[in-house]
């Protein structure tokens, strides 16, 4: 069996849980499931799983603190499901690791769209793309980055990062030394069409410096804050 197929489904409601289980599992996805936050957490953190979804309002303890605790201990990507008029809690979600959000009510087409597209994004990579040769590479002094994989070297040291905290490094490195404030990071790495909360870009940054420094001191120093501004990541001249 494929380890890297399993997704976790956390969702108290049995008739999402066995439609979203139906149509995963028809495009080749393990799935397991978990009808609370306690189970989801337990599970999260005990499995190894590609994908979690996982929904908003549980019982027990809802998804933002099930997300909260997954993130302390792995960078697995979570589409968190939540209903209209939910904003705020969309926002938290994004504050405490989520990578992505689907609205409900939701078609169960779009969840698998949704599900891909977040696993093209992230660092888990088909096997019959590995051979491909990677061009896509992003390489400085102290930080590799190779878009194919989406993969994340600091000192010659692999990091694992979630999808966003990915896509926030490689949206700052692709434009070296060039300032970009918060508002324009939101709307670039979450695309936030609506004002969003700009905590969550200083949450990320500040995750993201933390596991750079745990391998790379040089490389976490890159990510630059500039006062007043924002974010930029910064490459010495020559
Ligand atoms: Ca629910």
């Amino acid at each position: 069996m494929d380890e890297n197929n399993k997704i976790l489904v956390v969702e108290d409601e049995e008739r999402i849980r066995r439609l979203l289980k139906m149509y995963l599992e028809r495009e080749g996805y393990i799935v397991e499931e978990a009808d609370d936050g306690y189970r989801g957490l337990e599970l999260a953190i005990e499995e190894e799983y590609t994908l979690i979804i996982l929904d908003l309002m549980l019982p027990g303890q809802d998804g933002i603190v099930v997300c909260k605790g997954i993130r302390e201990k792995k960078a697995t990507p979570i589409i968190m499901l939540t209903a209209k008029g939910e904003e705020a809690n969309r926002i938290e979600g994004f504050e405490v690791g989520a990578d992505d959000y689907i609205v409900k009510p939701f078609s169960p087409r779009e969840v698998v769209l949704r599900v891909k597209a977040l696993l093209r994004r992230s660092s888990s990579i088909p096997a019959s793309n590995i051979e491909k040769v990677t061009k896509d590479i992003l390489e400085f002094q102290h930080i590799l980055i190779e878009n194919d994989a989406h993969r994340v070297l600091a000192g010659g040291i692999e990091v694992g990062l979630t999808p966003k905290e990915y896509e926030l490094l490689h949206f700052l490195a692709t434009s070296p030394n060039k300032v970009f404030d918060r508002e324009q990071l939101l709307k670039e790495v979450w695309k936030y069409e609506f004002f969003g909360d700009l905590r969550t870009v200083d949450t990320h940054v500040k995750r993201l410096r933390e596991k750079l420094n745990k391998v790379s001191k040089d490389a976490a120093k890159m990510i630059v804050t500039v006062w007043g501004v924002g974010y930029k990541f910064e490459v010495a001249d020559e």
